[in-house]
C-alpha cells in the first residue's frame, strides 16, 4: 500500500481501527476536475458503488463515482472476507414471505452472488486471495439446533439448498471444541482478502472509463423531471440518474436516505498467529464459521495462522476498541478455551453494515431517477457486488425479474430512525433472547 493510500486511509481508523489487510499498490484519485454532467452518478465507493460503476462504464456509459472520504473508507475494506451463500433471513420467513417458487428464486439469488463474484475474479483474473473454504453455521444448545434443523429441512426440501445438516462426530471432523451441538455445512462458500477486492474492483472500473473522484461527500439530491442535481462538496453535477451506494454510512442527503435502512457496528479482532496444532484443533477443514445466536461471532483461520473473530456486544456501531478487544477474546475463550488457549490479540477494528427488518437486501428504485442498494445484514461481500451488477442492468435494459426482492419503491422508515435510536434496548431484548435460547 503506498503511503499516501495510508495516510488518507487515517480518518476511518480513528473511529473504528485499522484492519489486518493488505491491498495493492494503487493510484492516489483526484477530488479535482470533477465533471459537471454524466449518465449516472454513483455516491460511494465500496463494493456496492464499484461494481455498479464498473459494469456501467463497461457498456459504454458515463460513470461518475463520488465518495466523500476514501474507495475503502466504508465495510468493504473492514470485513473479515466471508462469501457466503446463505441469505440472513431465515428459509421459514423466506417460505411465509415469497412462497416456494419465488422463494426458489430468492435463494438461487444468493447462490449465484457467489458465483458471479467467482466468475468475475476468473474472468478479470482479480488477485484477492480467493479460497473456496466451505463454511459452517453453528448452533451452541438444543434449542438453537432444533431451530438450525427446521431451517436446514425448509432450505433443503423447498430452495435445493447445497449442504447437509451435521452434529455428533461428523460435526468433530470440522470443529474439535465441545460446545456446539450441530451445523449446517456447506463446501461452495468462500473467503476473501476484502480490501484487495476493493483496489482490484477499482482498478476495473478506472480500466473501463469510470470517473472516480475521492475526497467529494454528497450533500444533497435534487430531482427535477428531467434530471438529478447532485450538489457536492465542490460543486454540482447533473445526472440522468443516481445510485446510492452509501450503505451503513448513508447521510439524508435532503431524501432521508439515512432511514432506508438501520445502521449498526459490528467488531473484528485478529489474534498473533496460531501454532499448527492449535489450528488443526480448532478448524481442521478450515471453513469460515459463525454461530447462530442474534449476537453471532464469526470466525476463520488466515493463511499464517492468524485468528480472525468478529461480533457485535451491541447493536451501536460506537465504542472503545480495547474494551471491544476484551469482550471479542472472552467470547473467544468461551467457545474454543476447552481446545486452545487463545493467543495475544494483534489488532481490533470495526465498521458499520446496514440491517433491514426483513433481513432482506434493499435493491431498487427510490424515485424515476434515484435508485439504491444496501441493507445486506451482514451478508454483503457477495450481495453487494451482485446487487450492483442488479442495479446495473435495470439501468442498462430495465431487467430485474430474476431479483425477487427488487423494489419499485424504496422509503425512509420511522421504524428504522428509530431502531438507531432505540439500539440499546433493542440490543436488551435480542441479548434477552440469545440467553434464553442457550440455556
Ligand atoms: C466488521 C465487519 C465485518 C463484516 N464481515 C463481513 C463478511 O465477512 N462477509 C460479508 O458478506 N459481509 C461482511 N460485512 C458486511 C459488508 O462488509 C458490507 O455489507 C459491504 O461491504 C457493504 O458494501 P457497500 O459498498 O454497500 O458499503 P461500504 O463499503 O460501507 O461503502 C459505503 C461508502 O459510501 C461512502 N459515503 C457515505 N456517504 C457518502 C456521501 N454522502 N457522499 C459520498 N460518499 C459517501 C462511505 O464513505 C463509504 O466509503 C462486514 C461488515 C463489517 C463492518
Amino acid at each position: 500500500m503506498s503511503a499516501d493510500i495510508k495516510s488518507q486511509r487515517g480518518g476511518s481508523e480513528l473511529l473504528f481501527g485499522s484492519p489486518i489487510w493488505d491491498g495493492h499498490n494503487r493510484i492516489t484519485l483526484s477530488d479535482s476536475d470533477i465533471p459537471c454532467d454524466a449518465d449516472i452518478v454513483v455516491i460511494g465507493g465500496g463494493f456496492t458503488g464499484l461494481s455498479v460503476a464498473f459494469e456501467l462504464a463497461k457498456n459504454g456509459r458515463n460513470v461518475v463515482l463520488l465518495e466523500s472520504s476514501y474507495v475503502g473508507y466504508g465495510a468493504s475494506a473492514r470485513n473479515a472476507g466471508f462469501c457466503t451463500i446463505g441469505p440472513s433471513a431465515s428459509a421459514s420467513s423466506v417460505l411465509d414471505t415469497y412462497g416456494i417458487n419465488e422463494g426458489k428464486q430468492y435463494f438461487h439469488w444468493f447462490l449465484k452472488a457467489v458465483e458471479k463474484i467467482e466468475a468475475l475474479i476468473i474472468n478479470e483474473a482479480l488477485d484477492v486471495d480467493w479460497t473456496v473454504s466451505g463454511r459452517l453455521s453453528l448452533a451452541r444448545s438444543a434449542r438453537q439446533s432444533e431451530r438450525l434443523k427446521r431451517n436446514f429441512q425448509i432450505q433443503r426440501e423447498h430452495f435445493k439448498f447445497p449442504g447437509e445438516f451435521i452434529e455428533g462426530d461428523e460435526l468433530q471432523e470440522h470443529i474439535c471444541a465441545r460446545g456446539f451441538v450441530s451445523a449446517i455445512s456447506d463446501n461452495v462458500s468462500a473467503c476473501l482478502n476484502p480490501l484487495k477486492l476493493v483496489d482490484e474492483l477499482l482498478r476495473i472500473a478506472k480500466r473501463e472509463g469510470a470517473s472516480i473522484h475521492e475526497n467529494t461527500p454528497v450533500i444533497k439530491l435534487k430531482e427535477s423531471s428531467f434530471d438529478v442535481e447532485v450538489h457536492h462538496k465542490h460543486g454540482v453535477l447533473r445526472a440522468r440518474q443516481v445510485v446510492i451506494a452509501t450503505n451503513g454510512y448513508t447521510e439524508p442527503m435532503g431524501i432521508s436516505a439515512n432511514n432506508f435502512t438501520i445502521p449498526l457496528g459490528s467488531f473484528i479482532v485478529a489474534t498473533d498467529p496460531l501454532s499448527l496444532e492449535a489450528q488443526k484443533l480448532l478448524l481442521p477443514t478450515g471453513k469460515v464459521s459463525s454461530t447462530i445466536s442474534n449476537f453471532s461471532n464469526y470466525f476463520r483461520l488466515l493463511k499464517d495462522g492468524t485468528l480472525l473473530f468478529g461480533g457485535r456486544k451491541s447493536l451501536t456501531s460506537n465504542g472503545d476498541l480495547d474494551v471491544i478487544s476484551k469482550e471479542l477474546r472472552l467470547a473467544a475463550h468461551e467457545l474454543f478455551g476447552d481446545v486452545i488457549d487463545i493467543p495475544e490479540i494483534a489488532k481490533c477494528w470495526g465498521g458499520r453494515l446496514a440491517f433491514t427488518r426483513d433481513r432482506t437486501p434493499l435493491v431498487g428504485k427510490v424515485t424515476e431517477r434515484i435508485l439504491f442498494a444496501g441493507g445486506y445484514c451482514g451478508h454483503g461481500v457477495p450481495t453487494s457486488v451482485s446487487a450492483g451488477f442488479t442495479l446495473a442492468r435495470y439501468i442498462q435494459n430495465g431487467q430485474y425479474q430474476d431479483c425477487p426482492f427488487f423494489s419499485h419503491s424504496i422509503r425512509a422508515s420511522t421504524v428504522n430512525w428509530m431502531g438507531g435510536k432505540l439500539a440499546p434496548l433493542i440490543s436488551m431484548y435480542y441479548r434477552r433472547q440469545d440467553y434464553l435460547e442457550l440455556n
